[in-house]
């Protein structure tokens, strides 16, 4: 279980997360939703301890709050417990200029599982095999990272999460560079872990599928949090994002249509 109780975040004068608090739950999978710019990925940062104040070098911002990860809070914890408790998928992860394999950087996901001059064992190989093969990818353990597709990298990427075995996975649009068949599969596969996971999403109609509880954000704050029910209700959305919303339940499963022509008063005005 993560919390975050009253966290915030500026650059400068700017605040990006303002007083928000959040709570996944275990077993679930929380949604970050709101438009760009409404601080998902500023928060999600703030959740797995990317973000500390500081000065020259290091983020160049300026936070409080506090975020408690299984009773302990974050900042007290030694890097290699929090990667036992915490794997991250993020869009910032790159690899695009590493030499590894695709194996290899999946075998990197054992590190927190190692003491310090142990050797990768077999098992650790197998779970790598596993992984890739969970994201449709085994047939690209032997190529150059470097090489591959973005949703290539992608899947590859939440491999090495997945070879972490942490008791949380936080992912930043881990749909990004996938098509249609990889993001609802990536998705599942989430669902699937039974892993407490927090999701950066875009798309509402894959938040609507996948998440049990969803947080919107906007301009930095809480405007509204709850079940994925509740939350993708248009009355709430359309005042956040600026646009007319139509929801239908169908067979039991939520789906948002958007109306661009029936702008709303807020985002007009912003
Ligand atoms: P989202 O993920 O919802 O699109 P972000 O968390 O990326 O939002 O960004 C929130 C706000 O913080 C934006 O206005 C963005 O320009 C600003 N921001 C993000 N990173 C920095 C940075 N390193 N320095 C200054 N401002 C930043």
């Amino acid at each position: 279980m993560i919390t975050a109780t009253e966290v915030s975040w500026r650059y400068g004068a700017n605040p990006v997360i303002d007083g928000v608090s959040v709570t996944a739950r275990p077993g679930r999978v929380l949604g970050l939703i709101g438009p760009n710019g409404s601080g998902k990925t500023t928060l999600l940062r703030l959740l797995h301890g990317a973000l500390r104040s500081g000065g020259a070098g290091r983020s160049g911002g300026a936070g409080a709050g506090r975020v408690v990860v299984d009773g302990d809070e974050l900042t007290g914890l030694p890097s290699r417990e929090v990667a036992r408790r915490l794997a991250v998928v993020v869009q910032e992860a790159g690899g695009a200029d590493t030499a590894l394999t695709v194996a290899e950087l999946v075998l990197l996901g054992r590190g927190p599982h190692l003491s310090t001059f142990q050797r990768t064992s077999r098992a650790d190989h197998e779970i790598v095999a596993r992984c890739l093969a969970r994201v449709g990818a085994a047939h690209l353990g032997a190529r150059a990272f470097a090489g591959l597709s973005g949703g290539e990298r992608q899947r590859v990427l939440i491999a090495r999460a997945l070879a972490q075995q942490a008791t949380h996975l936080l992912l930043d649009e881990p749909t990004n560079h996938l098509d249609i068949r990889y993001q609802h599969e990536v998705l599942q596969l989430v669902r699937d872990l039974g892993t407490c996971s927090i999701v950066v999403l875009h798309d509402l109609n894959l938040a609507a599928r996948y998440c049990d509880d969803l947080v919107l954000l906007g301009d930095g704050q809480v405007a509204a949090a709850g079940s994925t029910d509740e939350v993708l209700d248009p009355a709430v959305l359309e005042p956040v994002y600026g646009i007319g919303i139509r929801r239908l339940d169908l067979d039991g499963a939520i789906h948002l249509l958007f109306r661009p022509h029936e702008v709303t008063q807020e985002r007009t005005a912003a």
